[in-house]
């Protein structure tokens, strides 16, 4: 028999509504051990709040307008009780279990209906992904409507919750490889091995259920299936990294592009994004030169694509982030913004994985195959003021920094750890989400122009604000997202709206005070937005945690500058 969604959705109002990690795990693992081999992965994917896994390229694309005018439809109540309910809890599903509750009418109709099964739930998503073309929006309105019509009011609250992104049971990734683990009775460093090397947990999952450990130990890449990218943790100066690194170490230029893992099997070449969402179709020109260049018939490879002037010169990553957004006019956008690869890495080439290999190998192998695609700039050394003029040359060159990367460090993927370090010129800015924005005064008065940025609190998976800033953004960017704000709309009060936490910025900021002003104690001065991240997700943005260290650290230079005055 086939479990019922109803199960699922009451795990996750367990999860809701305790922080103890054990306890999470304890009751995940439990839920987990006793589905079927199919149930497994959609089952972990959607308590982890994603309707597909990690990599995999479908996506619902229904919007928020969408979903509530269903949702009114549904229920034919009254919006103001939605409203009311959303001040109250401040969560959307949380609303939506209430409307339905309400609802009446609905009530009487369940009690005929057979129960929803979670291998249904995925099939209904799978649906709505699949539908395109001419009034693919009437379509894809149609099946959910149907989907949410068959459901009850907690399951209700859950496909919202899945559909919107947002889970908010504080229950993330690295609890579900632990739960995993525990249900299938194999050691944590398998699965996160695994998990590494397919970039999904759900997939791991299944593969353990069905083919057991054995089946773990021997996985492999698999082209045109993303892997997580490894990440560079921020520090200081050079000297700092040398010696980190054990006194000697390779810095390469840090290019302010985007980040891209190319896929090459034979004459097909796939390209993805930093998020391992296709990018394949905005960047024809690098496809081509992969094409032309790699002298690999299977290559997995890693680089950095960024956008320059006639000349060849770095333009700031704004330009850059129009190539992806702009699919349909890509021949003229080419013409207009021209972008330039360097490749910095590989991860696999010619049936041989080379994640194990100390980076210099790696790097070596990839010069091996590259043609006439550079690398990115880089020296070894063990010399600070070597490392310090190479550093002042990159800022010179238009780029951010340097990276520093460890000699023998072998490459770890979805990992920010020590073996990579980033080195920039001014206080690392932070990736802040858009929880709501208002309306501005004057010349800005139709226009949504300043905005309340959150971080994500990593205990509760809730978005908590910050800061507030109408600073960075020029008129037209601005004039966009107000559009792109107005569709992630949940509820407008006076000049606010609140919306869906869906938009990444990076922001700007001068220190991070103690404020009373916000729930989380803390407040930005000076926050400005330096870009807009799309090719961050929400989940990637910086945590309330990594606020508080930062706070943390700020203070020990404080009270260092007084000791030393
Ligand atoms: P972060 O994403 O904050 O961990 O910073 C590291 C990012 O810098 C990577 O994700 C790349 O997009 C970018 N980057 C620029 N140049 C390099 C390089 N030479 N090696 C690795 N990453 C680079």
């Amino acid at each position: 028999m086939e479990t019922t969604f109803r199960e699922l959705a009451e795990l996750c109002e367990k999860l809701e509504s305790t922080t103890k990690r054990n306890l999470m795990v304890n009751l995940v693992s439990e839920f987990i051990k006793k589905l079927s081999v199919e149930e497994v992965e959609p089952a972990i994917s959607m308590i982890l709040g994603r309707p597909f896994p990690k990599w995999d390229q479908r996506t619902l694309e229904i919007s928020w307008a969408t979903i509530s005018s269903i949702i009114r439809k549904l229920t034919s109540l009254d919006w103001k009780f939605f409203l009311e309910s959303f001040n109250e809890t401040g969560d959307v599903g949380e609303a939506t279990r209430r409307v339905f509750e309400k609802s009446k009418m609905r009530r009487q109709s369940m009690l005929i209906e057979k129960p929803l099964t979670i291998l249904e739930v995925r099939r209904n998503f799978e649906e709505i992904a699949e539908v395109s073309g001419v009034r693919s929006r009437e379509k894809k309105e149609r099946l959910l409507e149907a989907l949410l019509g068959l459901a009850t009011p907690l399951e209700a609250k859950y496909i919202v919750k899945i559909l919107i992104g947002e889970m908010r049971t504080g229950f993330h990734e690295g609890l579900m490889e632990l739960a995993v683990a525990k249900a299938f009775g194999i050691p944590h460093e398998i699965i996160q091995q695994a998990t590494m090397m397919r970039g999904d947990i759900g997939e791991v999952a299944f593969i353990a259920k069905k083919e057991g450990r054995e089946a773990l130990l021997k996985l492999e890449f698999k082209i045109f299936h993303p892997i997580k990218p490894m990440l560079a943790q921020m520090t200081e100066n050079v000297e700092k990294a040398i010696k980190e690194h054990g006194g000697k170490t390779a810095f390469e230029y840090k290019l302010d592009g985007a980040r891209i893992q190319i896929h090459k099997s034979g004459n097909t070449v796939r390209i993805f994004s930093r998020r391992l969402t296709e990018v394949t179709e905005s960047l024809p020109e690098i496809i081509e030169l992969v094409r032309k260049e790699v002298r690999a018939k299977e290559a997995i490879l890693e680089g950095e694509v960024i956008a320059v002037d006639e000349k060849g010169k770095p333009l700031p990553f704004q330009h850059l982030m129009r190539r992806f957004r702009r699919i349909r006019q890509i021949e003229d956008i080419k013409k207009a913004i021209p972008v330039k690869l360097y490749l910095f890495d590989a991860l696999y080439i010619d049936g041989e994985n080379l994640i194990g290999l100390p980076y210099i190998e790696r790097r070596r192998k990839l010069a091996d195959i590259t043609g006439n695609i550079p690398l990115t700039k880089q020296i070894v050394t063990d010399n600070v003021d070597e490392a310090e003029a190479f550093f002042r040359e990159a800022i010179e060159a238009g780029h951010e920094g340097l990276l520093a990367k460890k000699l023998d460090s072998p490459y770890t993927p979805g990992i920010r750890g020590k073996k990579w370090f980033k080195i920039k010129t001014s206080l690392e800015p932070l990736d802040l989400v858009i929880v709501a924005a208002e309306y501005g005064y004057g010349r800005r008065h139709a226009w949504l122009s300043d905005y309340y940025l959150a971080a994500r609190d990593e205990e509760t998976g809730e978005f908590l604000i910050v800061g507030k800033t109408f600073k960075g953004l020029t008129d037209k960017e601005i004039v966009e997202m107000t559009e792109r704000l107005k569709k992630l709309t949940i509820r407008r009060e006076a000049r606010r709206v609140i919306v869906i936490p869906k938009i990444v910025v990076e922001v700007a900021y001068n220190e991070i005070q103690r404020s009373p002003k916000y729930k989380c104690g803390m407040a930005l001065r000076f926050a400005r937005i330096t870009r807009i991240r799309d090719d961050k997700s929400p989940e990637e943005a910086d945590t309330i945690q990594r606020l508080k260290e930062i706070y943390e650290s700020q203070f020990k230079h404080k009270a260092k500058w007084k000791i030393e005055p």
